[in-house]
């Protein structure tokens, strides 16, 4: 399917639950978030029949996300589901990784191809802090057991925030030098809860290139992915640049959203969203309205204008 502006929409990603297990600072608020009725979240069924339309449109690129999508009851189940589709030829997780040393081996048997994890921070008090709580060690140790059973390849998130992590780009990057992971640091965006924090810890992921001048430009292999990858001389895994707001990637855009409760995003930046749970409960044709909605997406996203995105990336599905 192609938007109004010609490019290919092939990639869907899939937020399962708003709920989360840590409370980053710059993601969710202390208290956590009021709960949703279950009945207005999608269910296991609805899930999959949404998704099969998506996949007879031709997406066949497919992340899961939240919130913490380990946290989902049912989410074996659920990654199965989608797994079993004739025609998702890329099936992806976005994870914090604490919840990932249980369920790697049940996640890579039922088809989940490759696992992102975010971490901020090397450093374990600083773990603590960040996340208001986690533990570094269930990720490390997630991180092991993913490769392990071949969630692979392996690629670190890291939120670039600054006076807490500039000091650790270094040591971020030489994990890519044996082991073949890759590394991508994001600007911090001001979405939610980090609107109030934008203005004071944004750094420009230039610095990176800054602070590690060997790192080596590699050609671009997918031109729809934000990220632009470098390499150490030699190095095993890739280093990805992610710079959402110094440098905008709307022109290649191929993405969408569909968040826990069933609403269609076309632009992570805009707050429009399409009901589609209401279309499918009323009976509607769902097919005709993501058609007719995928005309909407904007051609790009203006944060210069100052208009941000209320709703926190938890809710979202970063
Ligand atoms: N809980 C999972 C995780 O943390 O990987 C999946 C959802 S989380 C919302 C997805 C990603 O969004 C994480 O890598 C997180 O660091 C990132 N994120 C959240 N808020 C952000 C912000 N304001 N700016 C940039 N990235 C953000
Ligand atoms: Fe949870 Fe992920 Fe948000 Fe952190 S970034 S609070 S792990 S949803």
């Amino acid at each position: 399917m192609k938007d109004a502006f010609g490019r290919k929409i092939n990639y869907l990603r899939i937020s399962v639950t708003d709920l989360c297990n840590l409370r980053c600072k710059y993601c969710m608020p202390e208290e956590g978030i009021s709960k949703v009725h279950h009945e207005d979240v999608l269910s296991i069924e609805e899930i999959e029949e949404i998704v099969k339309v998506f996949v007879s449109l031709g997406v066949n690129k497919i992340r899961i996300t939240g919130g913490e999508p380990l946290v989902r009851n049912g989410i074996i189940e659920i990654v199965r589901r989608i797994g079993n589709l004739d025609g998702v030829q890329d099936l992806a997780m976005t994870t914090n990784g604490v919840l990932l040393k249980k369920y790697a081996q049940d996640l890579k048997s039922v088809g989940l191809n490759r696992v992102n994890i975010s971490l901020d921070t090397l450093n374990e008090e600083k773990y603590a802090y960040i996340t208001r709580g986690g533990k570094l060690k269930n990720v490390l140790d997630g991180i092991e057991t993913a490769r392990k059973v071949g969630l692979t390849p392996i690629k670190i998130n890291i939120v670039l925030i600054g006076g807490f992590n500039e000091d650790e780009i270094e040591d971020f990057i030489m994990l890519t030098k044996k082991e073949d992971i890759d590394v991508r640091f994001i600007e911090l965006m001001p979405i939610g809860e980090s609107i109030k924090l934008e203005s004071e810890y944004y750094v420009s992921n230039q610095l990176i290139l800054d602070k590690v001048p060997e790192l080596i430009k590699v050609e671009r292999e997918d031109i729809s992915s934000p990220a632009v990858y470098y390499k150490l001389p030699n190095s095993k895994g890739k280093v990805g640049i992610i710079n959402p707001i110094s440098c905008k990637f709307c022109e290649y855009c191929n993405r969408i959203r569909l968040t826990a409760q069933g609403k269609l995003k076309l632009c992570l930046h805009s707050n429009e969203e399409i009901d589609l749970k209401a279309s499918l409960r009323n009976g509607e044709d769902i097919k005709e309205i993501i058609l007719e909605s995928i005309n909407q997406k904007p051609e790009s996203h203006n944060l210069e204008s100052g208009k941000y995105v209320s709703k926190n990336m938890n809710q979202i599905g970063g």
